[in-house]
């Protein structure tokens, strides 16, 4: 279509969400399809958000608010990171936008230049290049393999870093992985990062709570203070409050970046609607219990597709320790033969053909930048995973050698 802008031309729309369409899509047909494609918690926001956006739109906060957040709220926000993080932050600091999303197009919007370089560790959430080439950059996508426990290594970002570096992007607990880093492991990090000045990070600490085995969360921010004055700490309630449709997400970082990302926002959409910043503030500053109730949830359901794939011959998976995805290793079936005859090139025509024969819909390593693995997402009632267990079990065995 030559109406549409060149800028997009090497943008692809979300992996995940197409995988959930070709799930939509059989499903339409009769066939009863298990999607663990998209990843969004479960449960239902708890009551007293809702009601906190209800009694705010009825006391008339329905009006246009301050672009970076409501005062209150960016209160609340600095308060979380006093609190969970042991980080000092002022109102200034802080920005509330649409999404932890939207905070950090906002951010790639408000800072890269063309041709500027961003480090996505790989595997990495599928968004982040896509909207790194839509403003101009160029996605950087270092392997960070399964031996290395998905983490990046200070060899492998030294040897990624270029004078054209502008971000680093660190994601943990990761999606699609499920990897964290231990202080010490960040702050090797911080030293190589010590040595290039030009490069800001970005830390997504979206999972935050969700993180098992009893590990406490440490963020990038409190491991490498020394790193302040060009780290963005990116969070928002999505995850840890089952708010993925609220679409409020904030971040800390250096006063200048934080207006200039205000900037883009007061340009673009204003602000935040105001019932969903109350609703935010509510969930901030009110009970917290639904997170340890969440966390077990998504722990229980972790060992729960960790032992079922382990019984799977030819998948792997490490126990993830954080979010709730299961990035399964599938190289073993590679050049495996389906019933249908079809010969499986890639994580691509394994996940067609978990969709065509098991029923159950994922999204290939690919659309993360390794292969070959498919992610399942494991926020999903433990029945319905064990059925999707079981399915893919059965579709696996299902698969012959080729001679
Ligand atoms: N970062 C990561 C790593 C994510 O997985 C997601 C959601 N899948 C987001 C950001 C987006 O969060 P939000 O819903 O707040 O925009």
């Amino acid at each position: 279509m030559s109406y549409v802008a060149g800028r997009l031309a090497a943008v692809k729309p979300s992996a995940s969400m197409a995988a959930s369409m070709a799930a939509k899509a059989l499903r339409a047909t009769g066939v009863d399809v298990i999607d663990l494609g998209l990843g969004e918690p479960d449960f239902p926001t708890p009551p007293h958000i809702a009601e906190a956006a209800h009694a705010a739109a009825l006391r008339g906060e329905t009006l246009y608010t301050a672009s970076a957040g409501t005062p209150a709220l960016r209160a609340a926000v600095a308060e979380k990171f006093r609190r969970e993080n042991g980080l000092d932050y002022g109102p200034d600091d802080i920005v509330v936008a649409n999404g932890a999303k939207q905070i950090i197009f906002n951010a790639l919007m408000a800072t890269l230049n063309d041709g500027d370089e961003a480090i996505l560790p790989a595997p990495y959430f599928v968004s982040y290049p896509e909207m790194v080439k839509l403003l101009g950059g160029v996605p950087v996508t270092p392997i960070c393999s399964a031996e290395a426990g998905f983490r990046l290594t200070p060899e492998v970002l030294e040897a990624a870093i270029t004078p054209k570096t502008k971000w680093l992007f660190l994601n943990a607990p990761g999606n699609p992985s499920g990897a964290v880093y231990s202080a010490a492991e960040m702050q090797a990090l911080g030293a190589v990062l010590a040595k290039h000045p030009q490069v800001l990070i970005l830390s997504d600490e979206i999972y935050e709570h969700i993180l098992f085995d009893g590990r406490a969360f440490v963020s990038f921010g409190k491991a490498c203070p020394e790193l302040k004055g060009r780290t963005l700490i990116v969070n928002g309630v999505a995850k840890a409050y089952a708010m993925t449709g609220w679409r409020v997400g904030y971040a800390a970082g250096p006063a200048p970046l934080i207006k200039a990302m205000t900037t883009v926002q007061s340009q673009s959409c204003t602000s935040v609607a105001a019932p969903m910043q109350a609703a935010a503030l509510a969930a901030l500053t009110g009970p917290q219990d639904c997170i340890p109730v969440f966390k077990a949830a998504f722990e229980r359901r972790r060992d729960l597709v960790v032992a079922g794939v382990a019984k799977i011959p030819g998948l792997t998976l490490p126990p993830p320790e954080g979010a709730f995805y299961a990035y399964i290793g599938c190289a073993d079936l590679i050049g495996k033969r389906t019933p249908k005859g079809e010969v499986l090139a890639d994580d691509v025509a394994v996940s067609n053909y978990l969709l065509a024969e098991g029923h159950v819909s994922s999204v290939p390593g690919s659309a993360y930048g390794l292969s070959p693995f498919f992610r399942l997402s494991t926020a999903t009632a433990d029945t319905v995973l064990t059925e999707a267990i079981a399915r893919i079990a059965r579709a696996v065995a299902a698969l012959r050698d080729t001679e």
